[in-house]
């Protein structure tokens, strides 16, 4: 968890119920963005929840010492809850999915009047559970209205019966649909009186495999359920973030103009290739693998457009930098070389 000191008079003072800040840093001699979900939000400071993966910017922020600055922008996101609007709210969390969820249930707690029955299923790989035992209180406390549900793939975990004094724990590596209808039976039996929301928050491989699951129940995921990290659905992250994402500053690149003739061949190639469109990552992949996926497409027009525009640089790269699992990418890659 990283809680940053923010300048007085901030513009993140009020960072709404679910959303997330962009972080940005250099790197390499350009700019890098990834979102956070903020987990605790004050005038005087936020936190994040952030798992220290082999990426770019796990390693920065892990390297990060007290007193050290962090560029943000935002905040962003689809989702903000509003009291009254959902009568019941199903969440399901994976890993550090649990951050704008925990924010959420802390706001609906602290407010006796907001009346919303909130059910959380939150998995994790080992029974190491980020908030264990918070989330036991609140699970524990009979004025709260809220049941939690741990699942955990590790073999060596004892397991909890559903709907005992504790939080039940489930061991299973995935969080299947028999999980899913039985930890929340209001899915397959809807209300007509009641309005439930489904909030999904973990890898985008567990949100899209849970929507799709849900959607075999016959849960109306185009209205009613929400994803925090998946790119095209409702929880995309906003275009200014992506934006953003992995360009050359300003200076260096004024600085690059003048240089010497190998570099300005390079600037010359690099105007070439504006002017042959680069063709736009899809934002409407399901990720179901499927057999036309648009990702087959992309690659298709991006070989095409690296050849018109004369580009040595390995498609493997660009492939690289692609906001998708790292399954697709390997896949991706591996379509590539068959192509070449
Ligand atoms: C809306 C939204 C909210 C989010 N909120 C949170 C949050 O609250 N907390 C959080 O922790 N994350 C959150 N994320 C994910 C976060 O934005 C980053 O994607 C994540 O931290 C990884 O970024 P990175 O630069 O470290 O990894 P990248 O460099 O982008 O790498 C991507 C993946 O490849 C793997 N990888 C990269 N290099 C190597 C290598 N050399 N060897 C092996 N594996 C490698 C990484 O482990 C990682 O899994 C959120 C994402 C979204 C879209």
């Amino acid at each position: 968890m990283l809680t940053f000191g923010l300048p007085k008079d901030s513009v993140f003072q009020d960072i709404p119920l679910g959303n997330h800040l962009s972080v940005r840093i250099e790197y390499n001699g350009a700019y890098l963005s990834r979102p956070y979900c903020v987990i605790h939000s004050t005038p005087q400071s936020i936190e994040f929840l952030v798992k220290y993966e082999n990426g770019k910017m796990s390693q920065y922020l892990k390297q990060m010492k007290v007193g050290d600055y962090l560029e943000m922008t935002g905040p962003q996101g689809d989702f903000t809850y509003t009291k009254g609007k959902y009568d019941e709210l199903l969440m399901i969390a994976g890993g550090t999915g649990i951050a704008p969820m925990i924010r959420i249930l802390r706001h609906i707690l602290a407010d006796h009047s907001d009346r919303a029955i909130t059910k959380l299923l939150y998995a994790n790989k080992s029974d190491e559970i980020p908030f264990r035992e918070e989330l036991t209180r609140i699970h524990l406390n009979p004025v709260n209205r809220t049941q939690v549900t741990f699942v955990i793939s590790t073999q060596n975990v004892k397991p909890e019966p559903l709907g005992g004094a504790s939080p039940s724990v489930i061991q299973s590596d995935v969080i299947s649909s028999e999980i899913l209808k039985r930890v929340f039976p209001s899915l397959c039996n809807p209300s007509p009186f009641n309005s439930t929301q489904v909030l999904i928050c973990g890898p985008p491989e567990m949100e899209m495999g849970i929507r799709g699951d849900l959607k075999r129940i016959g849960f109306n995921v185009e209205e009613n359920c929400f994803t925090f990290t998946v790119k095209g659905s409702k929880g995309e992250v906003n275009q200014e973030a992506n934006l953003l994402e992995e360009h050359k500053p300003k200076q260096a690149q004024e600085n690059n103009l003048n240089q010497d003739k190998d570099q300005q061949q390079h600037t010359q190639n690099q105007e070439k290739e504006q002017a042959i469109k680069k063709p736009v990552e899809p934002q409407d992949c399901c990720g179901s693998c499927c057999p036309n996926c648009v990702y087959f497409q992309y690659l298709d027009q991006l070989s095409d457009y690296l050849k018109k525009t004369g580009s040595t640089e390995p498609i493997e790269n660009t492939i690289s930098d692609l906001n998708i699992s790292p399954g697709l990418k390997a896949f991706l890659i591996m379509e590539s070389k068959f192509k070449k």
